[in-house]
C-alpha cells in the first residue's frame, strides 16, 4: 500500500536503478521496470530503511542478508523471464527478490528454511498484495516437486554443488541461476536445459550466505 511519504523512496529507487543498475549494463527493460516499482525499503527492518537503496547487501536477521540491488538485477536478467513463466526461488529471505520476480513472471514459488523469516515475509507479501507469490517452509535444495517443472529457478544462497533435484525440476528451455563454490566465495553459474542436455556458463565471482540442506551444506551445529 502506497503512502504519500513514498515519493521520497520513489526518487531513491530511480537513483538506484540509474546509478547502480543501468550504469553497470543491465538492459532488460522488464528488470529495470520491476526494480523501479518494488518498494525495497519495506523489505528491510525499520532501523535500516534509510539505507535500503544503498549499493550493498543488508542484514535481515537470523544472520541472513538481502542481496545488493545490482546482484538482484543481474540474476533476474540472467533468468530471461517472460510474463507466462513460472519461477522457483530457493531462499525467500526478506522477499525482495521474489517480489522483483513476481512483477515480471506469472507465478513465483519461493522456499525458505528459517521459520521466522518464512512467517514474517509471508505476511509482507499479503500486505503488499503479491498474490502471485506462493511460499513454502522447507528445504529448498529438494525443489518443489509438486509444482515442477519450472521455466526458471533462482537460488539466492551459496551451494557447494548444483542440487540435483533442481536440474530435474527445470522445464525444457528452462534457466537456472545459482552461486556455487566454497563457504567464502562462489561463482554465479547459469544452467540452460534444452533437448541436447545441459549447458553451463559462468557469470563471475560472488559471495552469498550458505545454502543449507540435503543437497547443499550440512546443517550448522547449534542452529
Ligand atoms: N532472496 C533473498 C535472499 C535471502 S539470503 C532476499 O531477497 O532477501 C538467503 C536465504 O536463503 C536465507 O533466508 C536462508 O535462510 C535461505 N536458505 C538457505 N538454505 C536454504 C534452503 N535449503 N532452503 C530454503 N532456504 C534456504
Amino acid at each position: 500500500m502506497m503512502e504519500t511519504s513514498d515519493i521520497k523512496y520513489t526518487r531513491h529507487r530511480e537513483n538506484m536503478v540509474r546509478k547502480q543498475i543501468e550504469a553497470r549494463g543491465i538492459r532488460d527493460q522488464r528488470v529495470l521496470d520491476a526494480m523501479r516499482k518494488v518498494p525495497r525499503h519495506l523489505f528491510v527492518g525499520e532501523a535500516l530503511i534509510e539505507q535500503a537503496y544503498g549499493d550493498f547487501p543488508l542484514p535481515i536477521g537470523e544472520q541472513q542478508t538481502i542481496s545488493q540491488p545490482y546482484i538482484v538485477a543481474e540474476m533476474t536478467q540472467a533468468l530471461a523471464l517472460s510474463e507466462n513463466d513460472r519461477v522457483l526461488e530457493i531462499g525467500t529471505g526478506s522477499g525482495y527478490q521474489a517480489a522483483v520476480l513476481a512483477e515480471i513472471a506469472d507465478r513465483v514459488y519461493t522456499v525458505e528454511r528459517i521459520h521466522s523469516l518464512f512467517v514474517k515475509t509471508r505476511k509482507l507479501f499479503d500486505r503488499l498484495r503479491y498474490y502471485n507469490i506462493l511460499t513454502r517452509f522447507s528445504d529448498g535444495t529438494l525443489g518443489w516437486e509438486e509444482e515442477a517443472p519450472f521455466d526458471a529457478i533462482i537460488v539466492t544462497a551459496g551451494s557447494p554443488k548444483i542440487p540435483e533435484p533442481l536440474i530435474h525440476q527445470l522445464a525444457p528451455g528452462g534457466r537456472l541461476v545459482i552461486p556455487v563454490g566454497d563457504r567464502f566465495t562462489q561463482e554465479m553459474l547459469k544452467i540452460c536445459k534444452d533437448e541436447k542436455g545441459i549447458r553451463e556458463s559462468n557469470m563471475g565471482g560472488c559471495r552469498f550466505v550458505k545454502l543449507i540442506g540435503e543437497h547443499g551444506w550440512s546443517k550448522v551445529a547449534g542452529e
